[in-house]
C-alpha cells in the first residue's frame, strides 16, 4: 500500500541545441490503491515518466516521493516496484515457474518453500497454474502477458509500473485481458501506473487518466472528467473515439461564422467566451444530430450537409458528412445501425447547444464545456460508469 507522488519531475536527454525536454516540471500524485493511467500521443513522455518512477532513468530536476519517502537517489532495487513491460522480457531457458521465483531468489532470504508458495499463489490468482513447467516458447502471447505479470505479483511491491503491458496482443484478447487486469488490480488493490497510448485502455481501466503531449501533462481526472469536461482541445481530441469534430470559427458575441455555416450563441455561451474572437468549436460525433432540414437553420443550430460516407458498425453507423458546400469542413456523426443514410444524400446537422464545447483557437483552453445537466447521472461524475451523453 503506497502513495506515490511526483513533484516537478523532469527529464533532459542530452545538452544545449541537441536537447530534449522528454518530461516538463511533472505534478503528480497517485493515491493508494489507484490504477492511474499515463496517457499520451507516442513521444509525450510516457515511458520516461515511468523510467524514472523504477529508477531506470535519473531524473534532471524534481523528487519523487513514495509515503513520503524521497526514492529518486535510490536504485531500483531499494524503491520496492514491480515494472511489467511491453515486451514481456521473460527468460527463454526458464521455465514459468523459474521466471516467477527468480526475482525473489535474487533480492530476499525467502526459503525455497517460501518462494515455492508465493509463487503458487500468484500462478493460482492468474489462472497459469498449469503452465509452471512450461518455458515462454511454448506460451501464447497472452499467457507470457500474464508471466510476466506473475513475476511482478509474487514481489508484492508497493507500486505496479506496467509500459504499454497489452501492446503485442490482438485485438480480442486485449479486450479481455484489459478487463482482467482490472479485476486483478481491484482484488490486489496495489497502487498502478499504467502507460498506453491507447485512450480505450484509458478510459476503460484508469480511477483516474493523466493526459501528456510534449512532455507536459494537459489533464489529470476520473475518464468521465476528461471525456465531458476537457481542460483543453488537446483532451478533447485525445479522449474519446472517433474524435471530438472541432470546427474554426469567428465571434461576433452572437453568432460563430466561418466559410461554411453560422451558429448562433444562447446567451450563457456567449458570456462564457466573450472577448475570444478567435475560437474552436467542438462537438462530439454521438451529440451532432442529423435532422430532417436539408436547407439548415442557423437559428435553431441546423447546418445544410452532404454525406460523403457511411461507415456501418454494427450497432451504430459512423456517417463523414461535409457542410454548407464546403468539401473541406468536415463532420462524422455516429448514428444508430439501423438508421440508413447513403452517400450524396442531403441533411440537417444540429449541434444541440447543451451539447458543443468552446475552445480558444490560439491557446486550445477550454472555455465552455458541454451542459451536464441533462446527464442522468451527472452528480455521480467520477464515479459512475454510466453516465451517458
Ligand atoms: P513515449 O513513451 O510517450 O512514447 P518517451 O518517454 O519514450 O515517449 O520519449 C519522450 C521524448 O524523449 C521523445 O521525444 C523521445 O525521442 C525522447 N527520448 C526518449 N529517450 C531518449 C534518450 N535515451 N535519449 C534522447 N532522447 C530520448
Amino acid at each position: 500500500m503506497a502513495t506515490l507522488s511526483l513533484e516537478e519531475a523532469t527529464k533532459r536527454y542530452g545538452d544545449g541545441d541537441e536537447a530534449v525536454l522528454a518530461v516538463d516540471e511533472l505534478d503528480l500524485e497517485i493515491e493508494d490503491g489507484e490504477f492511474l493511467v499515463l496517457v499520451g500521443p507516442s513521444g509525450c513522455g510516457k515511458s520516461t515518466t515511468l523510467r524514472m518512477v523504477a529508477g531506470l532513468e535519473t531524473i534532471s530536476d524534481g523528487q519523487i516521493a513514495l509515503d513520503d519517502e524521497v526514492i529518486n537517489t535510490r536504485t531500483p532495487q531499494e524503491r520496492d516496484l514491480a515494472m511489467v513491460f511491453q515486451s514481456y522480457a521473460l527468460y527463454p531457458h526458464m521455465t514459468v515457474r523459474e521466471n516467477m521465483s527468480f526475482g525473489l531468489e535474487e533480492s530476499t532470504d525467502l526459503s525455497d518453500d517460501e518462494i515455492g508458495d508465493l509463487v503458487e499463489d500468484a500462478a493460482e490468482t492468474l489462472g497459469i497454474t498449469p503452465l509452471l513447467d512450461r518455458k515462454p516458447g511454448a506460451l501464447s502471447g497472452g499467457q507470457q502477458q500474464r508471466v510476466a505479470l506473475g513475476r511482478a505479483i509474487v514481489r508484492d511491491p508497493k507500486v505496479f509500473l506496467l509500459d504499454e503491458p497489452l501492446a503485442n496482443l490482438d485485438a480480442k484478447l486485449r479486450a479481455e485481458m484489459r478487463t482482467e487486469l482490472q479485476q486483478l488490480q481491484d482484488e490486489l488493490d496495489t497502487t498502478t501506473i499504467y502507460v498506453t497510448h491507447d485512450q480505450t485502455e484509458a478510459m476503460t481501466m484508469s480511477d483516474r487518466i493523466a493526459v501528456l503531449d510534449g512532455g507536459v501533462l494537459q489533464q489529470v481526472g476520473t475518464p468521465m472528467e476528461c471525456y465531458h469536461e476537457p481542460a483543453n482541445q488537446f483532451v478533447a481530441g485525445f479522449i474519446g473515439e472517433p474524435s471530438m469534430n472541432f470546427f474554426d470559427l469567428e465571434n461576433d458575441g452572437q453568432r460563430l461564422r466561418n466559410d461554411a455555416f453560422e451558429y448562433a450563441l444562447q446567451q450563457e455561451i456567449a458570456s462564457a467566451i466573450d472577448g475570444h474572437s478567435d475560437v474552436v468549436l467542438g462537438i462530439r460525433p454521438e451529440s451532432a444530430e442529423i435532422v430532417d432540414e436539408p436547407d439548415g437553420n442557423a437559428d435553431d443550430g441546423t447546418i445544410p450537409g452532404v454525406v460523403d460516407v457511411v461507415e456501418p458498425h454494427g450497432n451504430e453507423n459512423a456517417v463523414h458528412l461535409h457542410l454548407g458546400g464546403d468539401e473541406d469542413t468536415e463532420l462524422t456523426v455516429m448514428i444508430d445501425g439501423m438508421r440508413y443514410l447513403s452517400a450524396g444524400q442531403e441533411v440537417g446537422v444540429r449541434f444541440p447547444p447543451d451539447a458543443i464545447h468552446l475552445f480558444d483557437a490560439t491557446t486550445g483552453e477550454s472555455l465552455h464545456n458541454r451542459n451536464l445537466e441533462s446527464v442522468e447521472t451527472v452528480e455521480q461524475i467520477g464515479t459512475a460508469s454510466t453516465v451517458h451523453s
